[in-house]
């Protein structure tokens, strides 16, 4: 009996203590200041540029932060910047449209999101947060739903129905929670809420063929929770593969060099290179593609097949108060995050058109 058992435990660990090949890459899919201090002894960094951090681990590392650690194919993960051509005859209808984007009403919009105390999940703050979103969609004629991943943790879908083909759906989602500092969370992810809001503000009255969807997420700073639950209910009602293109936005408030970075998974590189040219007939924005995406709500809808991307401020220069109580609506710059806007509302508008 008691050599079984040791045999057993052996085995157990074997399996349990997943030892990788001495030289296996790592990408880092976590940035949580608390995490990055955890597993920094134990790594040796191979690459880092942008949101692409690649590194190997030292010997003797503690199984614990692997939870943070993707092993990857080196191939299949690259970040680089990129300019695509503008496009051959840009719509003017779209720059009629991009041209009505208000940077001060997204500034209004954060400083009415960081004036809840605190929007951690489920928190009391967090549930007036949802109500106050809920109103706002309401007044724009938008048909709103709930889904609610536990008690008092809701995120909103709010949808502006479709003329011609209803039944297909883009997609634009950020996250309005945040990790719960005093009046914070301007720019992760207030900034993403309040483009969300002004683009269904200036779509109000377009005439869409395809459904518009507003997802306004919940429990992204405990995991993805609200995006990962919405996928779920998608995948298992068969209405994800409706889904034609979803478009992320977190942490898009903070940037001097007009850089944003698209984010996606190899699969989808050329919807990131598309984008590059929406930005170049739309905006002034400067493009930057990282291929292993990570950390955000864009993750549940690549891993359920529908053509995702993530827009966010160039991470090389990301907000220096990340996850922390400084990270107020002054340290912000609302024109950058009104060309986020821009090149979103152009990317909704053309792909609707096709
Ligand atoms: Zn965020």
């Amino acid at each position: 009996m008691f050599k079984l058992s040791v045999v057993s435990i052996f085995l157990f660990l074997c399996f349990s203590l997943k030892a990788y090949s001495q030289g296996q890459i790592f990408q880092v899919i976590s940035s949580h200041p608390h995490d990055v201090k955890e597993f920094s002894p134990f790594v040796k960094t191979v690459r880092q540029e942008g949101r692409l951090w690649l590194v190997e681990l030292k010997p003797n590392y503690p199984q614990h932060i692997l939870k943070n650690l993707r092993p990857v194919n080196p191939a299949e993960v690259r970040h680089y910047q990129f300019a695509n051509e503008k496009f051959s005859i840009a719509s003017s209808t779209i720059q009629d449209y991009v041209a009505r984007v208000d940077a001060h009403s997204i500034k209004e919009d954060v400083e009415m999101l960081a004036n809840f105390k605190s929007r951690q999940a489920g928190s009391a703050d967090n549930q007036k947060a949802t109500a106050k979103l809920k109103e706002i969609f309401v007044s724009l004629g938008l048909e709103v739903k709930e889904f609610c991943y536990r008690a008092g943790a809701c995120s909103l879908v709010a949808d502006k129905k479709g003329e011609s083909k209803s039944d297909e759906v883009i997609m634009l989602l950020g996250h309005f929670d945040s990790v719960g500092k005093n009046f914070a969370g301007a720019d992760d992810n207030a900034s993403g809420t309040a483009v969300l809001l002004e683009v269904a503000r200036v779509l109000k009255d377009y005439g869409n063929k395809r459904t518009f969807r507003y997802f306004a997420t919940n429990g992204e700073e405990n995991g993805l929770l609200g995006a990962e639950h919405y996928a779920r209910q998608l995948i298992n009602s068969g209405e994800i593969k409706k889904v034609v293109l979803a478009i992320n936005m977190d942490m898009v408030g903070y940037n001097s060099n007009g850089i944003v970075e698209l984010e996606t998974d190899s699969k989808y590189e050329d919807l990131a290179k598309w984008f590059s040219s929406l930005a170049s007939s739309y905006t002034s924005l400067k493009t930057k593609i990282t291929i292993g995406a990570w950390g955000s709500d864009h993750v549940p809808f690549i891993n359920g097949g529908v053509p995702t991307l993530l827009t966010i401020e160039d991470w090389s220069t990301k907000t220096p108060c990340y996850h922390m109580e400084c990270d107020k609506p002054s340290t912000l710059n609302y024109n950058y995050a009104a060309q986020i806007a821009k090149l979103n509302m152009a990317a909704m508008m053309t792909r609707d058109d096709q």
